[in-house]
C-alpha cells in the first residue's frame, strides 16, 4: 500500500476543528450563526461552566428537514451555497459546511430539530463525530443543539483553554457582537442560571445597544447615517465623554457579519479627531451594507477577517460621517452638584485643612470646594443650612467665589433663570459623573442652517484668575472655569495645524547651517527618501559620505529647536518610509502646541487673559485641548442655585 492515504472523515473533521473550534466561544459563534441563518427571531444561549460543560442553543428558525438531518454533520455539506457564483454573493453567515462536523468531532452533541410542515421532527446524537442515537422527536418548529464535554477527546486542546472567566468573557463578547449585528433577533444569554444579556429583537439597534452596554451608555450615543455609491452606513457612536480603555467596544458589521478590521476601527477613531483623551477609545457600532461582490469573506475559516475592495473609501466615509455628527454636539462639561455631593468622599481631605482653605479664601461657608491640584471637587461637612434662610441671606448680596487671585470686581448675583431644558435628566447625569473622565454634553437641535459649534460657544466675560492655572468667566448661562494651559494648547494647536507643512512658504535661513550625521545605512536610506522630505520643506544637501547639511527651514520651527525638529521629522520618514502630510501636521501640531503653551502657575494679567479667551473663541473646537481634555467647565445658573439652595432639587 502506498504511504499517502486519504484521512478518515473523522480525523479530517478533528483537524478542521482545530481551525474552527478553538474554544467554547467559537462553538457559540458557529451555532448562533447557524440559528441566525435559519431566520430565527429568538435565540437562547445557555452555558454551563463557561461552555466547557455545556452549550445549548435554542432557536425558532426554519429547522432541518428529516431528509437533511443526516447530511448536516457531513463535511462540506451546506444548504447555503450551491455554485461557484454563490460564493461571490454570500448573504449568509455560514457557507463552508464545516462547523457542525468539526464541533461534533470534539464533543458530545445532540440535535433536535423540526420544520414547519413535517409531522415529526428529528433527534440525533453523536459522540466524537459518531452517531450514537437517531430517532424522531416532537420538537416544535426550530432547532435545539446541545454540546457537552467539549474537547473531551482532544486533551491538548483542553489544556489550551484558559480560565473559566476568560472563556466566559470570550463567549459573552461573541454573543454581544452577534446580537449587535442582528437587532432583529431577540437574544438571551444565560450562564449557570444567571441571565447575562437580553436584547429586545425589535430591529432597533439603539435598544439592542442598551441591552448590551446598558441604558445609560446607549443614551449617550449618537446616530449616524450616510451613504455613497458603494456603501450605506448606519450606526451609533459614543460622545467623547464615554470612553473605554480598549478598542474592544468598536464593532464593525458588514452585511450582518461582525468583522475585525484595523483600518475601519482607526477610521472611527479618526472621526473624533482630537476630541478623545489620549489612550481612550469610544464605543461605536457601525453597520455597513454593500454589494457582497465587494467583500471576500472566504479568507479565514472563522470569517471574521474579510478582504474589502475600496477599504480606503469606506474608511473615509466612516471618519467624515462621525466627524460631521460630532460637530453638532455642544462639548462643555457641566458640573453637576447632585453628583458632586454623591460622589465626592467627604472624608478625603482633613477637615482642618479645609477650614484653613476657607479662611484663606475668606469665603462664605459652602460645602463645595474645587481642588485645583487634583482637579477634583470635595465636600466639606457643614451643618445643613435652612433652605429658606439661605435664600434670604444670599439674595441681593454679591457672590464671592473662593478663588485666590480674583480681581476686585464685584460679580452680580446669578440671575434666576427658568431652565427650559429639562432634557438632561438626573439619571443621565448620574452616571456621567461616575464615568470618571466624563462630563455632561447637551443635546442641541440638529439645525444645519446654523454653525452650531460657533453659536454654542458662550460669550465669556472674564473676571479672574486662580492659582495661575484657571481663568474665571461668566456669561448669562452661568459660571465658567477655563484651564488656561488647555486653552492655549488648543489655540496653538490650530495655529500649527494650519502652518505646518504649508508648501511654498518662505523659508528661514539659518545663520549657522545644521550638519546632520548618520550611520551609513541610515544615510543611504535618507538619501533615497529625500524627495519625501522635500515635501515638508526639509532640504538636505549631501555633505561628505555620511552627513547632510541643512541651510534653511520652514518658518514655524521654534527658534533654537531647528535641529531637533529636523531630526524628528527625518526619524519619522526613516521609520515609516513616508509622510502622510495630514498626519504629520496633526502630530507635529500637538507636539508643538504642548511644548509652547503656558503652563500652570503662570499668572496672566487681565489683558492677556482676555486675549486668550478671545483667541479661544475663534478656534474650530474651543471645547477640548488637542489631547481631548476639556478646556472649560460650566456651572450653570441652575446648578449654582441648587448649590446655594435657592431652588429645591426636583425629585
Ligand atoms: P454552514 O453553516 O456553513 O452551512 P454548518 O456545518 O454550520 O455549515 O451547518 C450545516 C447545515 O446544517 C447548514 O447549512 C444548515 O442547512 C443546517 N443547520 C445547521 N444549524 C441549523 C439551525 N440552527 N437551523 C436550521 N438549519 C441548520
Ligand atoms: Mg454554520
Amino acid at each position: 500500500m502506498g504511504r499517502i492515504q486519504e484521512l478518515s472523515e473523522s480525523l479530517a473533521n478533528q483537524i478542521a476543528a482545530g481551525e474552527v473550534v478553538e474554544r467554547p466561544a467559537s462553538v457559540v459563534k458557529e451555532l448562533v450563526e447557524n440559528a441566525i441563518d435559519a431566520g430565527s427571531t429568538q435565540i437562547d444561549i445557555l452555558l454551563e461552566e463557561a461552555g466547557l460543560k455545556k452549550i445549548q442553543i435554542i432557536d425558532n428558525g426554519e429547522g432541518i428537514a428529516k431528509d437533511d438531518v443526516g447530511s448536516a454533520f457531513k463535511r462540506h455539506a451546506t444548504s447555503k451555497i450551491h455554485t461557484r457564483n454563490d460564493l461571490f454573493r454570500i448573504r449568509t453567515l455560514g457557507f463552508r459546511g464545516e462547523a457542525l462536523p468539526s464541533i461534533a468531532s470534539v464533543s458530545e452533541i445532540t440535535l433536535e430539530t423540526a420544520v414547519q410542515n413535517e409531522d415529526q421532527g428529528s433527534y440525533l446524537s453523536l459522540k466524537g463525530g459518531k452517531v450514537v442515537e437517531e430517532r424522531p422527536s416532537s420538537l416544535r418548529k426550530g432547532t435545539k443543539i446541545t454540546v457537552e464535554n467539549l474537547f473531551f477527546n482532544t486533551p491538548a486542546r483542553l489544556k489550551y483553554v484558559k480560565s473559566l472567566q476568560t472563556e466566559l468573557a470570550n463567549a459573552g463578547d461573541i454573543v454581544n457582537r452577534l446580537a449587535l449585528s442582528h437587532p432583529e433577533v431577540a437574544f438571551r444569554l444565560v450562564h449557570d442560571g444567571n441571565r447575562m444579556l437580553t436584547t429586545p429583537g425589535n430591529g432597533d439597534l439603539k435598544q439592542c445597544i442598551a441591552g448590551i452596554y446598558g441604558v445609560d451608555t446607549a443614551k449617550k450615543m449618537r446616530e449616524i447615517k450616510n451613504q455613497d455609491l458603494d456603501f450605506k452606513i448606519h450606526g451609533y457612536f459614543s460622545l467623547p465623554e464615554v470612553t473605554r480603555a480598549s478598542r474592544n467596544y468598536l464593532s464593525i458589521i458588514i452585511n450582518g457579519r461582525y468583522i475585525k478590521n484595523f483600518l475601519l476601527n482607526r477610521a472611527i477613531i479618526e472621526g473624533y479627531r482630537s476630541k478623545l483623551m489620549v489612550g481612550r477609545f469610544p464605543i461605536a457600532i457601525i453597520e455597513i451594507q454593500m454589494d457582497p461582490l465587494l467583500v471576500d469573506v472566504n479568507v479565514h475559516p472563522t470569517k471574521q477577517e474579510v478582504r474589502l475592495s475600496k477599504e480606503k473609501e469606506l474608511s473615509q466615509l466612516i471618519s467624515s460621517t462621525i466627524q460631521e455628527a460630532l460637530k453638532d454636539e455642544v462639548l462643555i462639561p457641566k458640573v453637576n452638584y447632585q453628583e458632586i455631593v454623591k460622589k465626592a468622599p467627604a472624608k478625603k481631605i482633613p477637615a482642618e485643612q479645609l477650614a484653613m482653605d476657607f479662611r484663606e479664601a475668606g469665603t462664605p461657608k459652602t460645602d463645595l470646594q474645587f481642588n485645583p491640584m487634583t482637579g477634583e471637587f470635595f465636600i466639606k461637612e457643614v451643618p445643613v443650612i435652612n433652605v429658606d434662610n439661605s435664600v434670604d441671606s444670599l439674595s441681593g448680596k454679591s457672590v464671592k467665589l473662593p478663588i485666590g487671585e480674583m480681581n476686585n470686581q464685584e460679580v452680580p448675583p446669578p440671575t434666576v433663570f427658568e431652565e427650559p431644558n429639562e432634557k438632561s435628566n438626573d439619571s443621565a447625569q448620574v452616571d456621567n459623573f461616575v464615568d470618571n473622565s466624563s462630563y455632561i454634553i447637551e443635546e442641541t437641535e440638529n439645525n444645519p442652517s446654523e454653525e452650531v459649534i460657533k453659536s454654542s460657544f458662550p460669550a465669556l466675560e472674564y473676571f479672574g484668575q486662580m492659582h495661575g492655572t484657571y481663568l474665571f468667566a461668566q456669561s448669562n448661562e452661568g459660571l465658567y472655569i477655563i484651564d488656561q494651559h488647555a486653552a492655549q494648547e488648543r489655540i496653538k494647536y490650530e495655529y500649527y495645524r494650519k502652518e505646518i507643512g504649508k508648501m511654498g512658504d518662505a523659508l528661514q535661513s539659518l545663520l549657522v547651517p545644521i550638519v546632520l550625521e548618520y550611520p551609513h545605512d541610515e544615510w543611504v536610506k535618507i538619501t533615497e527618501r529625500q524627495a519625501i522630505l522635500e515635501e515638508v520643506d526639509i532640504h538636505l544637501e549631501t555633505f561628505g559620505t555620511n552627513s547632510f547639511i541643512v541651510r534653511e527651514h520652514p518658518t514655524w520651527y521654534e527658534t533654537g529647536k531647528e535641529e531637533e525638529i529636523t531630526r524628528e521629522i527625518i526619524e519619522i520618514v526613516l521609520e515609516t518610509g513616508q509622510i502622510d502630510l495630514a498626519k504629520f501636521r496633526e502630530e507635529t501640531a500637538i507636539m508643538m502646541s504642548c511644548k509652547r503653551s503656558i503652563k500652570a502657575n503662570h499668572y496672566l494679567n487681565d489683558q492677556q487673559a482676555r486675549v486668550l479667551l478671545a483667541d479661544l473663541a475663534k478656534t474650530e473646537n474651543p471645547f477640548n485641548c488637542p489631547h481631548g481634555r476639556p478646556v472649560l467647565i460650566q456651572f450653570t445658573n441652575r446648578e449654582m442655585e441648587r448649590m446655594f439652595k435657592r431652588i429645591q432639587d426636583s425629585h
